[in-house]
């Protein structure tokens, strides 16, 4: 395989708001214990222009934070080259073309939580792939944390796998948190059919509950019918639907209105799970919800266990998520159109096919 000397890639850089495209990157030389991915997937997510706007994650000191690093955090590649050590093992799984999907956060694999098997959560590093290092928006990544590399069963495609790392797993996360609340009577609401609301009600679909969806925009009723939705509102207050009767909402846009209407529906001891973040800050109504005892789910991301199996799900078939294939030279415009709300599903790049 010829791996080229130089490469183009999209980022951040500390001085501007937009994405900056890099040119003539040198591919990394690889060290003993690490890998070159070939980049063969990389999803846009809407934590992409939170981060050009309102900076990236702060790494923990020592780490200093890069004032310019790749961007793309839901990568699926393939290995093309080995370091001198990790060449010379025989049954190793690190292999040239193995296929894996990287974990967004480097994880110690050694901390309380680590070792709790909630690796999403560790304590010792903050590092996060094209968050603050970088990520798969360039056609070859330098792999240093090995434990970030996750299979791809042979029939998910790089695309599917991709996405699986931050838009199936965000809200399968949430999901595994409260599915010992959902019966077959229990009646769920979804709100925002975004790229992770959209995939919350295909993971759901598969708990036989009753799912009802809303959304501000009418053009996404089709597709959240097709993935499993038994309803669709753009304005839950014109259905038939009482105040109080909702067991369990799902709430993936995290603005005021949708904290307001989860006060109002979810019926006494229901359950909020929180994904979207919206505001950096919510009224949350205390009194209400303490009468109620509502029980306050927050999430963010998930394990390295449970990305492994969302890609399980989606090889068996139990889900597919919506995936949009655009141009790698078109990227800075898919970007505007995610933040003019002009996409659908989730868009994904192939760096690697110009
Ligand atoms: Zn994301
Ligand atoms: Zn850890």
């Amino acid at each position: 395989m010829s791996i080229p000397k130089t490469q183009f890639g999209y980022g951040y850089d500390k001085r501007y708001k937009t994405i900056q495209k890099f040119d003539d990157i040198p591919i990394p030389s690889v060290g003993a214990n690490e890998l070159l991915l070939k980049v063969e997937a990389a999803g846009l997510c809407l934590s992409d222009p939170h981060t050009l706007i309102g900076g990236p994650i702060e790494l923990k000191p020592p780490l200093k934070t890069s004032d310019k690093f790749i961007m793309g955090h839901e990568i699926a590649g393939s290995v093309c080259k080995l370091g001198s050590e990790l060449s010379k093992q025989q049954d190793s799984k690190f292999k040239i073309g193995s296929r894996f999907a990287l974990q967004i956060n480097f994880c110690c694999g050694d901390c309380e939580m680590c070792r709790k098997g909630l690796d999403g959560a560790c304590t010792t590093t903050s590092q996060c792939y094209g968050l603050n290092e970088d990520g798969g928006f360039q056609q070859y990544l330098l792999v240093k944390n090995l434990r970030t590399l996750l299979p791809i069963p042979d029939n998910v495609s790089f695309e599917d796998a991709a996405v699986c790392t931050d838009s199936v797993l965000t809200p399968f996360h949430a999901i595994q948190k409260v599915k010992h609340k959902i019966q077959p009577t229990s009646k769920i609401l979804v709100q925002g059919c975004g790229g992770l609301g959209l995939n919350a009600i295909q993971i759901l679909k598969n708990y036989n509950c009753h799912l009802v969806a809303t959304d501000l925009k009418p053009d996404i009723k089709s597709t959240a019918l097709k993935y499993g939705a038994n309803e669709f509102y753009n304005d839950l207050s014109k259905s038939n639907h009482e105040p109080q009767s909702f067991d369990i909402i799902f709430d993936f846009v995290g603005i005021q209105p949708t904290v307001d209407i989860s006060n109002k529906y979810l019926k006494k001891r229901g359950t909020l799970s929180m994904i979207g973040l919206g505001k950096f800050k919510l009224v949350m109504p205390n009194y209400l919800f303490a009468l109620r005892e509502i029980e306050v789910f927050y999430n963010f991301g998930g394990n390295s266990i449970e990305q492994i199996e969302c890609m399980k799900w989606i090889s068996k078939g139990l889900i597919k998520p919506d995936v949009t294939i655009v141009d790698f030279k078109k990227l800075p415009q898919a970007l505007e159109d995610l933040v003019n709300d002009k996409v659908r599903g989730r868009v994904v790049f192939r760096p690697n096919k110009l």
